[in-house]
């Protein structure tokens, strides 16, 4: 017997990584549902993460794609900060309405056994700690809002983050799955909320849906996508599609906007890297690139700065 490929179905047209946002309950409900295998990939080719920072990683930046997409204007920039007592140390996502996302782990070599359920242990490497929503709306000082970890499994702190921070009924759905090899099987996730106004009984429903409705890994692993999982889940509620965006990794640091960093830092510590290295290297956290800039460049700067 003779196998052959499926036609037409290369690499580069597979689907990309998306969000829908959609509508349901005659308005009452919103909802994001996201796949964001390629962009979880990408991050951990960038950051060398072992499997329990790819899941973390790959959680909060499917989180931080779709809430970055949630915003209301072009300009808006949301930041998800973890900070935690566990061997992670935190995580920092950044992303953007296009649902352009970025982000890094303090610790990405970080190696725990895993959880008494044979999980990848993400509470474990995160600790105790907090979670920080930094909204720049172009506003002088960005708006930001900070809860307790509840659980540290990233999705529940959204889901507390959400209720107490900004007063919506929230639920909250991400999912990594690493494969043996250590790469990204599935990533993706959900956000739903209630709006206000929403009846009780519609909530109520809605709670016992969600309380047994399967993994979203083990959905994806069925090849089910975020269309359908949307149906599967919202589709006695009367859903619909509102729009979609494309989900992608991409850092915008420049080395313009490096340079700027370096002329925050002063003249007396100028002064004293010129002295001591005669040149600077900065290294960008979110895409791993290095910057250098020469004793020339750092004098100029010196100079312009008189
Ligand atoms: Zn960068």
């Amino acid at each position: 017997m003779l196998f052959f490929a499926p036609a037409g179905k290369k690499e580069h047209d597979m689907p990309k990584d998306y969000i829908i946002h959609a509508s349901a309950a005659d308005g009452m409900m919103r909802a994001f549902f996201a796949v964001t295998t390629d962009t979880v990939s990408e991050a951990v080719k960038i950051h060398n993460t072992t499997p329990v920072a790819s899941a973390a990683l790959g959680r909060l930046l499917t989180a931080g794609a779709i809430m970055g997409f949630m915003q209301k204007n072009d300009a808006d920039q949301l930041t998800l900060i973890i900070r935690g007592d566990g061997p992670l140390g935190g995580l920092v996502v950044s992303a953007g309405k296009d649902a352009t996302v970025k982000g890094y782990a303090y610790n990405p070599d970080v190696e725990l056994p895993l959880s008494r359920q044979g999980k990848l242990d993400v509470a474990g490497a995160l600790g105790k700690g907090y979670l920080s929503v930094i909204r720049d709306i172009g506003l002088k000082t960005p708006v930001s809002g900070q809860t307790e970890l509840v659980t540290g499994e990233i999705a529940e702190d959204l889901t507390h983050y959400f209720a107490n921070s900004e007063q919506t009924p929230t639920a909250v759905a991400l999912g990594v799955l690493i494969d043996r090899d250590c790469s990204v099987k599935q990533a993706g996730g959900f956000i739903l909320q209630l709006l206000p106004g929403c009846p009780e009984e519609i909530a109520g429903e809605l709670e016992d849906k969600l309380a047994e409705f399967p993994p979203l890994t083990a959905l994806m692993e069925q090849g089910k996508r975020p269309e359908d999982i949307m149906h599967m889940l919202l589709g006695e509620f009367g859903c619909t599609e509102i729009d979609r965006s494309e989900v992608n990794f991409s850092c915008n640091c420049t080395y313009d906007r490096v340079s700027r960093v370096l002329i925050g830092v002063g003249r007396e510590e100028l002064n004293k890297i010129l002295e001591e290295d005669g040149e600077a290297t900065l290294h960008c956290h979110f895409c791993g690139k290095d910057y250098n800039f020469d004793q020339a460049y750092i004098e100029e700067i010196l100079k312009q700065t008189m």
